[in-house]
Parts: C-alpha cells; sequence; structure tokens
C-alpha cells in the first residue's frame, strides 16, 4: 500500500492538521496515522489514577521518563507518549500570543521575525477556539475577528481589583477549561487539571476522536517512527519499529507531529543537513510569587489558573528584557497567621526565551532515542525577571498589599517543547517553510511548537494548534 498521507503522532499538530486535510480531501484518500503509545481512554486513566494512589499499581504508560537522553537532568522535557499526545495531561490554558510575537526583530530588534503574521493566522486561531471550546473574556490584548465560544470564567476578589485597573490587559484566562457545561462538563475547579476527573478540559479523545473514525484513515498503535525513506530530494515513506519489529511504510507526504524533540530527531536520523534542525530547543521560564493581602479574602475564581495579566509584555524594554506574562493561580493554598489564611494571591511570572542555537536535540547511539542537549536559558529571561521585580510592587499597587514574596528560584520546566525545526522564509534562516513544509524534503510536513522561531511568553498549544490548520488549508 502506498499512502496519500502519513501523518505521525495523534496529539495536537497531527489532529488539527488531519482534521482540516480530511475536509478538504476527496473520499478515495488513504491516510496512515502511526503513533507509538496506546490508546488508554479518558475512564481508565482515572481507575489506573486511583489504583496508584492506592498502591495498587505502579505508572503503566505515558512517561516522558526514558524516551530521550538528557545531559542536563536538571532540565525535564515532559510529553506523554500516547494517543492523543499531552491533551491528555495539559492544563489548558489558551491565551493567544500577541501580534509583536510574529515580529519581534522589526519591532524590538531580538530574535527573528516568523514568516507570517498574526492577521494571516488570525481566522485559524478563531478556527482552533471554536473546537476546543475556549471560554475567555470579551475584551483582550489582542484582537479577535470572533468572541471565545464560552463566557469566561469567574476571576478571583484579588484579580477583579486588577480588572478594574488594567482593562484588557489583565483578564479571564482563556481557556480549553469549559466555563460551562455544552460539549464538556463545566470546570470542578479541583486543581487536578493533568488528569481531569470530570472530563472538562478539551483533549483529543473529547474533542477530536471522530476524526479517527473517518473511514479513510488507517491507526496503528505502538509504532515509533525512526526515520524518512528519502530518494531524489523527495520522502517515500518512513521506517518504524513497531513492537519490536522494524518495519517500512510508503507514503506520497508525510506530516510529522511527534513534538519538538522527536521531529527533530527523525529528521536528523533521515540525513536532514540543514544546520537548524534540532536546534534553538527553548521554553518559557517561570517563577512564583506570593502576595499577602491586607484584609482582602481572596476567593471566587472558578478555575485553577483564573487571570493572564500582560502589563509587563509588550514595553519598550522588550528589547532587552523578556517580556513577561503574569497568570493568577487558584490551586488551593493559605497563608499560616491565624485569620489571614485566605488573604493571600499566588502568582506566576511567565518570560518568554530567545531560542539559543546552542540548546539541541541531536541523535545518540541508538536510533530510538534522542539526546537533548540544554545549555540553559539566555541573559535575556534574566533580564525580565530583574525588570519584572524592580516593577511588580507598582504594577501590584491596585491591591491591598502587606508584602510581596517572589521565588528566586525558576520552575525546571514549563513542560512546552518548542523551537527546533523554526520556521523561516529562506533555507539559510530555518528548517521550514511558512506552510510548515521542509525547505529541503518538499513533501514531509513538520507540525507543532518546533516551528516557532522564537516562542512568545503565551502558551504554546492554541497557537500550534492554528499553525497545523493553516498549514493543511494552504496545501489546497
Ligand atoms: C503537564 C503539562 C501541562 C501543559 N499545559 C499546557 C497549557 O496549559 N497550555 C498550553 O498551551 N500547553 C500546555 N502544555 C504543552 C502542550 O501539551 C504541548 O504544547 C502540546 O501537547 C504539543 O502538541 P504536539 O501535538 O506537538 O505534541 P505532543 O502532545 O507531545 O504529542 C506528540 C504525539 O506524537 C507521538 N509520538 C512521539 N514520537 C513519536 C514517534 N517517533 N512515532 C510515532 N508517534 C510518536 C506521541 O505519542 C504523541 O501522540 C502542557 C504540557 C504538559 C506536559
Amino acid at each position: 500500500m502506498n499512502y496519500d498521507l502519513i501523518v505521525v503522532g495523534t496529539s495536537f499538530a497531527s489532529t488539527f492538521f488531519l482534521k482540516k486535510y480530511l475536509e478538504k480531501s476527496p473520499d478515495s484518500v488513504k491516510v496512515l496515522v502511526l503513533e507509538r503509545g496506546k490508546f488508554e481512554p479518558h475512564a481508565e486513566r482515572i481507575s489506573r489514577a486511583k489504583k496508584m494512589a492506592l498502591g495498587e499499581v505502579g505508572f503503566i504508560s505515558g512517561t516522558s521518563s526514558g524516551a530521550y537522553e538528557n545531559n542536563n537532568p536538571a532540565k525535564p522535557w515532559i510529553f506523554d507518549p500516547s494517543f492523543g499526545g499531552n491533551s491528555n495531561c495539559w492544563t489548558g490554558c489558551t491565551p493567544r500570543f500577541m501580534p509583536s510575537d510574529f515580529e519581534l526583530k522589526t519591532r524590538f530588534g531580538v530574535g527573528i521575525d516568523w514568516p507570517i503574521s498574526y492577521a494571516d493566522l488570525e481566522p485559524y486561531m478563531c478556527e482552533a477556539e471554536e473546537i476546543m471550546s475556549i471560554a475567555g473574556p470579551a475584551n483582550t490584548p489582542y484582537p479577535m475577528s470572533r468572541p471565545y465560544p464560552l463566557p469566561p470564567h469567574q476571576v478571583t476578589a484579588a484579580d477583579k481589583l486588577l480588572e478594574k485597573r488594567y482593562a484588557e490587559y489583565y483578564i479571564s484566562q482563556p481557556t480549553a477549561r469549559a466555563s460551562k457545561p455544552g460539549a464538556r462538563n463545566a470546570c470542578c475547579n479541583s486543581s487536578i487539571c493533568h488528569l481531569c476527573p470530570v472530563s472538562a478540559k478539551f483533549t483529543i479523545e473529547n474533542g477530536l476522536h471522530d476524526v479517527y473514525k473517518d473511514p479513510r484513515i488507517t491507526l496503528q498503535f505502538e509504532t515509533q517512527v525512526l526515520s524518512l525513506d528519502v530518494a531524489g530530494g523527495l520522502v517515500t515513506g518512513v521506517n518504524a519499529e513497531q513492537r519490536g519489529e522494524q518495519i517500512t511504510l510508503k507514503g506520497s507526504a508525510v506530516a510529522l507531529g511527534a513534538n519538538a524533540i522527536f521531529n527533530a530527531h527523525i529528521l536528523l536520523n533521515s540525513g536532514d543537513d540543514n544546520t537548524h534542525t534540532g536546534r534553538h530547543l527553548s521554553e518559557q521560564v517561570g517563577y512564583y510569587g506570593y502576595v499577602h493581602l491586607d484584609g482582602l479574602d481572596n476567593v471566587g475564581g472558578s478555575t485553577i489558573i483564573t487571570a493572564n495579566g500582560f502589563m509587563l509584555y509588550d514595553l519598550p524594554s522588550r528589547k532587552d528584557a523578556a517580556a513577561c506574562l503574569i497568570e493568577s493561580h487558584n490551586d488551593p493554598y493559605v497563608r499560616s497567621e491565624h485569620g489571614k489564611w485566605r488573604q493571600i494571591m499566588k502568582l506566576k511570572f511567565v518570560f518568554e526565551d530567545i531560542p539559543q542555537a546552542g540548546n539541541r536535540v541531536t541523535t545518540s547511539s541508538d536510533l530510538r532515542t534522542p539526546r537533548v542537549e540544554y545549555e540553559g536559558h539566555s541573559q535575556y529571561v534574566n533580564n525580565g525577571y530583574t525588570l519584572m521585580k524592580s516593577k511588580i510592587a507598582e504594577v501590584l499597587s491596585p491591591l491591598p498589599v502587606e508584602e510581596i514574596l517572589i521565588d528566586e528560584n525558576a520552575q525546571a520546566s514549563e513542560a512546552h517543547i518548542l523551537g527546533t525545526t523554526r520556521m523561516s522564509m529562506s533555507k539559510a534562516d530555518g528548517v521550514i517553510d511558512k506552510h510548515l513544509i521542509h525547505h529541503t524534503f518538499r513533501n514531509v510536513f513538520v507540525l507543532g511548537g518546533g516551528s516557532f522561531p522564537t516562542i512568545s511568553a503565551a502558551n504554546p498549544t492554541l497557537t500550534l494548534s492554528a499553525l497545523s490548520l493553516w498549514s493543511a488549508d494552504k496545501i489546497f
């Protein structure tokens, strides 16, 4: 069988691409989807989680440990290699990127511009938000041609004071955790998002499973794609390991949606000699902060992360110092002083980074296992952190502040894997073109957050899902 398209992976990048591809393709098209993991339905995950909590079973599937070599164990890269990928364990935060995120070089003289603009991608962001039933506010710091499908989540008492002061620069967080029942249950606000107990957050299983019931698709599990077969500059199929056996599958086009570590690794295993392939591995850097409030009980939010603040995002200082996105966290935490238990606000300060060429994915001695070399984040992040600390008292002045405590230690991971197959206008500057097609292998789509030339301070999944819709739409 020679398939018209072979798709690797079954998470956001692959499934959003497939959805659009199938909408536009004739009945005769034949698509093969290869997934390295298994399908573990939500109900079984819940049952396993209960048994694990009781010590009756160990961890069975869905772990990234051992899937890659890491030169820097202090820096983990987290993903869930199974059907639906990280959609099973993600938190569901979906603020959009700002228009400036697409043109950092032009506006601030740092990083590089994307080969597409916010306006190019905007219709596809709307479509991705519709598919995921995103809850969000009417006013946002970025332009929207369509309102969010679901009403916003309730913010907390402290959020309300900041919302009043900053208007569209402090908003109820746009999220795939449903604010009211409809396509999914409403968020139960129990802060167990890595395995939502009530299936309120969007997953591939609860939102796009039907894509895989299309008769044009053949889906094979436990099949890890290792490399691409290349002949005459085009890819003719993929080499994979399926339950211990080496197999080759033929296809006229391939769409890689295996995440930024594995997409790059598959390309490197296939002789991709682009100097950028595997480089610029990056992610945001997060720091927690706690605000002790004077006499204000900070209650009332309806989900785990209630708000996003953009007050330190697009400042002129972004030429030297990373943009900061503020998150207001509403998972249970209290102060220890009697009578002041609820007079606290927990914030996370999330900084963009300028991708560094030295942070990269390479091959290892084992064809199945990528090696990750991460030297660390750049000075640009440190400058953003210092700037945030100097400005935070002023930024939070609408609150009755008793004390602001900022954690000096960055979180080990923001659980985002970005930048190893960057988009660019030409092969000299990146790996794939603006439609996510490989600059050399012109029948290979390289999907997902690896495509980001710069990474924004905002969570990546809404944008990478929109890019998959854009890419599949543009090939027709
Ligand atoms: C705990 C956690 C919380 C997160 N929260 C958020 C959030 O709130 N907001 C946000 O925007 N992002 C969040 N993220 C990040 C988000 O999950 C990712 O950006 C997103 O899942 C990337 O989608 P993807 O399809 O590119 O890759 P993945 O979700 O990593 O999926 C890759 C798929 O490819 C398969 N695969 C991998 N290698 C191979 C191979 N060689 N052969 C065949 N199949 C393969 C995998 O099994 C999987 O199905 C979170 C991540 C984690 C881990």
